[in-house]
């Protein structure tokens, strides 16, 4: 689903941004109502979110020209003011329902998902296709009752076929509704995510759901009449498919397992804390009534009093006790009113205190619905392969910890079909599953040489040093001997996932709770992660400046020093300004939120501490800032770097060629009558020009050359070790190629394009770029002069 966003806000904005991804949408950001306006008339939206107050085309007057201009999209306003005067001129000026700033992002989802449910046939939030069910809330779907991994094109992908279900969508309109424009991808690309999606459902036991309509697109087949549920094959490990399947886990569930034994640990520091509260609030409350010292002589005490609160608020919750966060959210509350609580307001406290202490032994129910949003979120597949079931279900439990679903095979016969069906990454191999040693081994052989990428982990109560020697030598990353603790599986395998997949990222964090820091340690070592942890603000500048990580994760109140003034530090350090800093605050007030994204941070996490949560908004904001990088430095169109980028490669060249003392042309491409091209045959045939020239220019010359776009129509390339007459040899046997190259014009008819370069040469013409630029353009102004269609040098 494609939402177009107009919001002038930019905390606002990237808070909805980053919520509406997360939730498989599309997205695409508007400032004002008349770039939104453009937007409207250039691509389809299901969805518009409007804010009500924009510059320069406001959201009534933005509603009325959408309406009055014949388009049905929904609209969805967003407005800070509660009157009704403005929601009714609102709704009359074409809106279809309003939400009230601050926003409750689950309100939100909700009223989109209600939204874009209507004027369609079905009325269940759940969306069905024979045996498929999609589910728009929690973003999963399910197949013949089991969960799919759709990755997040996938799912929107399916979302879309089904929500429009007689509609054929061209590989263009797909592009154009799954993708924000920047970032389109090829027709090849969506091509293969239809592929995968295919391939996918056909695994989960649906075959043709998807049909390919030639010349046209893709589109859903009619449903099937009457699905007939295939009868599950009998499995001994019933459970486990049941809890693999996100059905309900056994109540017993740890989904804070890990949690758990630090929680043992320090439980009594927090049962002290509850008791100082409890003393403080008795204090105030004597104080309170009696005249002669009043509240305000005693704000220390009561300031000490919100602190502890608020302190219990989020770590209690971090720990998974939701209920004991929320009482101690209530009691905070309290504390926190206005001018000052008087003995009315305290009163209540004491048996506030108490239901605290009892809610804490018992309840360790996660917030599950955040818990499970993340559930399998499709980082990465698991099997174990092991006929212990006592075991497995302990790792599956321990699992969810991390979000993860493993799958479970008991037989070879089962492991293979389970690798050949899923793409698994990592393996827990029993050797002994079988009752025959050599039976394991020959499988941990054919798995280690078969598929090189695998990482296979054994895990055996046959432990002796020889077992240990041949599975190592047979390839296996680790040998654990059981009995062994599910945690310590689940590090080791972690650890190893770490290795492989992600390069070890470095993350300082910095929060005066020393229980977080350890939470924090234990939800992100064994992601492999590379931690420092620090408690005071001074020493976290120290390591800041000794070796920058790729990520910070800051607490906003410490004693003595406030993170949001530490971030703005940060941002104003030029050398430090980019890397990504990531808030994790007891504070849920609106303004707090936005106080955090206004000094500059990127993301922005409420304590209690989900663990799945706090690891995929990591990864997600490692992944964005590696994107920024390939994006800062290459071009989108033509795939060869930019400007600045090529300007530093063509600087190490510059020294090379200086020590090597070698020559190095510098040359400049600019393609001929090219806004004739536009003009004539449209921009899109127009970029198919620029993009086909990138291609030549690839497929022509070394890796180690320079290759770049300098914006427009103006390519450069640079040659190392080679004299200007070669260059222009060279570069001229390239446009004798590219000239014949065909493109098919707006008239359906082939039509020709060729460019005119000029070169200049180190250490001849100049010894820096600007120099050798300024030669080469003049080269070049030469052979536009001369007829163009030619390479010439200086
Ligand atoms: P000459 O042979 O003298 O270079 O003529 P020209 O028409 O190529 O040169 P001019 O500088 O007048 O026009 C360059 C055109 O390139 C104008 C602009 O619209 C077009 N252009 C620049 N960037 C892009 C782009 O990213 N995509 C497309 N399609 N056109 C572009
Ligand atoms: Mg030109
Ligand atoms: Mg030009």
């Amino acid at each position: 689903m494609k939402i177009l966003v107009v919001e002038d806000d930019a905390g606002l904005a990237e808070i909805l941004d980053h919520t509406l991804k997360q939730h498989h949408y599309q997205t695409e950001m508007a400032t004002d109502g008349e770039a939104g306006w453009q937007c409207i008339e250039l691509f389809e939206y299901d969805l518009v979110l409007l804010d009500l107050y924009l510059p320069k085309l406001d959201g009534i007057s933005f509603c009325r020209k959408l309406r009055t201009s014949g388009y049905a999209v929904p609209v969805l306003l967003m407005t800070a003011e509660d009157a009704l005067a403005s929601k009714v001129t609102g709704l009359d000026a074409g809106a279809d329902d309003y939400i009230i700033k601050p926003l409750d992002l689950d309100e939100l989802l909700a009223r989109m998902r209600a939204l874009l449910r209507r004027g369609q046939v079905q009325t269940s939030p759940l969306i069905t296709w024979g045996q498929v069910t999609l589910n728009p809330t929690s973003c999963e779907v399910l197949c013949q009752e089991k969960r799919l991994h759709l990755t997040g094109k996938e799912y929107a992908l399916l979302e879309l076929l089904l929500r429009h279900r007689h509609r054929i969508f061209s590989l263009n309109t797909l592009i154009d509704r799954l993708w924000s424009f920047e970032k389109m991808p090829s027709e090849n690309a969506v091509r293969t995510h239809v592929k995968s999606l295919r391939r996918k459902l056909r695994q989960g036991g649906v075959e043709d759901m998807i049909e390919t309509v030639y010349g046209l697109g893709y589109r859903l087949r009619p449903e099937p009449v009457a699905p007939s549920p295939e009868p599950v094959a009998p499995t001994k490990y019933a459970s486990l498919e049941r809890a693999r399947s996100g059905a309900a886990l056994a109540p017993q569930d740890p989904v804070v397992a890990s949690l758990k034994t630090i929680w043992e640990r320090h439980q009594s520091k927090y049962l002290d804390l509850i008791e100082s509260l409890a003393q403080s609030v008795q204090l105030l409350q004597d104080k309170a009534f009696d005249p002669s010292t009043a509240i305000a002589q005693n704000q220390l005490e009561l300031a000490a009093a919100q602190k502890v609160a608020h302190r219990l608020k989020g770590a209690l919750g971090s720990f998974g006790f939701t209920t004991a966060s929320q009482l101690a959210a209530r009691i905070e509350q309290v504390l926190l009113v206005t001018p000052l609580p008087n003995g009315q307001h305290l009163q209540q406290l004491p048996s506030v205190i108490e239901q605290l202490r009892q809610a804490l032994p018992g309840s360790t129910t996660v917030n599950s619905h955040r818990a499970s949003q993340l559930r399998g979120s499709g980082i990465h597949q698991w099997l174990i392969i092991d006929n212990d079931i006592d075991f497995v279900d302990n790792l599956i439990h321990e699992a969810s910890v991390w979000g993860v679903q493993p799958w479970v095979a008991s037989t070879v016969h089962e492991s293979k079909e389970l690798l050949q069906q899923h793409n698994i990454d990592i393996v827990l191999l029993d050797i002994n599953v079988t009752g025959v040693l050599s039976e394991g081994m020959a499988l941990l052989l054919e798995l280690t040489q078969l598929q090189p990428q695998l990482s296979v982990i054994v895990a055996t109560d046959q432990d002796s040093l020889r077992e240990r020697a041949t599975a190592l030598r047979a390839g296996a990353k680790s040998f654990l001997p059981k009995p062994v603790a599910a945690a310590q599986v689940l590090k080791t395998l972690i650890h190893h996932l770490g290795q492989t997949t992600l390069p070890a990222a470095s993350i300082l964090a910095l929060d005066d709770d020393p229980q977080i820091l350890e939470c924090l340690d234990a939800i992100l070592r064994p992601w492999g992660f590379q931690l420092t942890l620090v408690s005071d603000p001074l020493k976290f500048w120290d390591s800041l400046e000794q070796a920058p990580p790729d990520l910070m994760i800051l607490d906003i109140e410490m004693p003595d020093f406030n993170g949001l003034e530490m971030c703005q530090v940060i941002r104003n350090d030029p050398a430090l300004h980019q890397f990504p800093i990531l808030f994790l605050s007891g504070h849920t007030e609106p303004d707090i939120v936005r106080r955090v994204f206004e000094v500059g941070a990127d993301d922005y996490l409420s304590k209690p501490i989900i663990g799945p949560e706090l690891v995929a908004r990591i990864l997600n904001r490692l992944e964005r800032v590696r994107l920024l990088r390939t994006l800062a430095e290459v071009d989108q169109l033509t795939g060869l770097s930019q400007r600045h980028q090529s300007v530093k490669d063509f600087n190490r060249l510059l020294k090379l060629a200086d020590r090597q003392q070698t020559t190095l042309c510098f040359a400049l491409l600019d393609l001929d009558q090219f806004k004739a091209v536009n003009d004539y045959h449209g921009h899109d045939v127009g970029d198919q020009v620029l993009k086909t020239l990138g291609d030549y220019l690839r497929k022509t010359f070394r890796g180690e050359d320079v290759l770049a776009r300098w914006g427009g129509e103006e390519f450069v390339v640079g040659l190392y070790g080679i004299s200007k007459d070669v260059a222009v040899q060279r570069l001229t046997m390239l446009l004798q190629t590219f000239r014949q190259h065909g493109f098919l014009g707006d008239t359906k008819s082939l039509f020709h394009v060729s460019f005119s370069g000029g070169v200049a040469e180190y250490p001849q013409h100049g010894k820096d770029v600007q120099s050798l630029y300024r030669v080469a353009d003049k080269a070049l102004y030469k052979a536009k002069a001369a007829g163009r269609n030619q390479v010439l040098s200086s």
